[in-house]
């Protein structure tokens, strides 16, 4: 699944009906957060996505209309046990600003939180499915946008084909990965007889209406 959930996409001052700017990138069962404005939580609830899924969240630029929701959320996860760590990734002082928050609060967070400064375009994530990139737009103070890469996925495998050629079920992983089969007797399945081609990765990029 590769979707994209508008949480909020209003500017800073309230308006009816209207949100801060956040969204939310879903791929392959991941919920990744780009901004977190006033109310993101609240949003979260209302197109109910679970909490529980995010592990990165980014942040444009430190205006408060695209990060003042972010010290509500991180507490939040404490008081719901979150356990997985968090991974929390935007331009300087944020860290700064985030730890002193907790501190005069006497927050103890129950999961490993890593806030990392992004200073220039980077890749801020790269593992066997997805490629998180930044890249520097045009705004009055620094700010980012994000791309977000699906790689290449999996062939698509055909049960029925593959048990009807007697190929056993730990070696599914390795068709799916391109590989033939090749049987006791030397005889060797070829891939594409069980297996059909992937959908290509998608992308997308997020970022603020300015231009980059
Ligand atoms: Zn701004």
């Amino acid at each position: 699944m590769f979707a994209v959930t508008i949480l909020g996409n209003n500017s800073a001052v309230p308006a009816f009906n209207r949100h801060p700017t956040s969204q939310v990138v879903t791929i392959d069962g991941h919920n990744y957060l780009v901004d977190c404005g006033e109310g993101t939580q609240i949003q979260l609830i209302n197109y109910k996505i679970r909490r529980s899924k995010i592990s990165h969240i980014f942040i444009s630029h430190l205006h408060g209309d695209h990060y003042f929701g972010l010290i509500g959320l991180l507490n939040s996860f404490g008081l719901l046990s979150h356990q997985q760590e968090l991974h929390v990734f935007g331009p300087s002082p944020l860290k700064e600003i985030i730890e002193l928050q907790l501190k005069v609060a006497d927050t103890k967070l129950c999961y490993d939180l890593h806030i990392h400064h992004i200073t220039e375009a980077a890749t801020l994530v790269d593992n066997e499915k997805l490629r998180v990139k930044c890249f520097r737009t045009n705004h009055r103070i620094e700010c980012y946008g994000f791309s977000f890469e699906q790689k290449k996925q999996p062939r698509k495998l055909n049960i029925e084909k593959a048990k009807e050629f007697e190929i056993p079920a730990n070696f599914y992983d390795r068709l799916k990965s391109g590989e033939d089969y090749t049987k006791k007797d030397g005889s060797i399945i070829k891939n594409e007889l069980v297996t059909e081609t992937a959908e290509p990765g998608k992308k997308i990029c997020v970022l603020c209406r300015y231009k980059v």
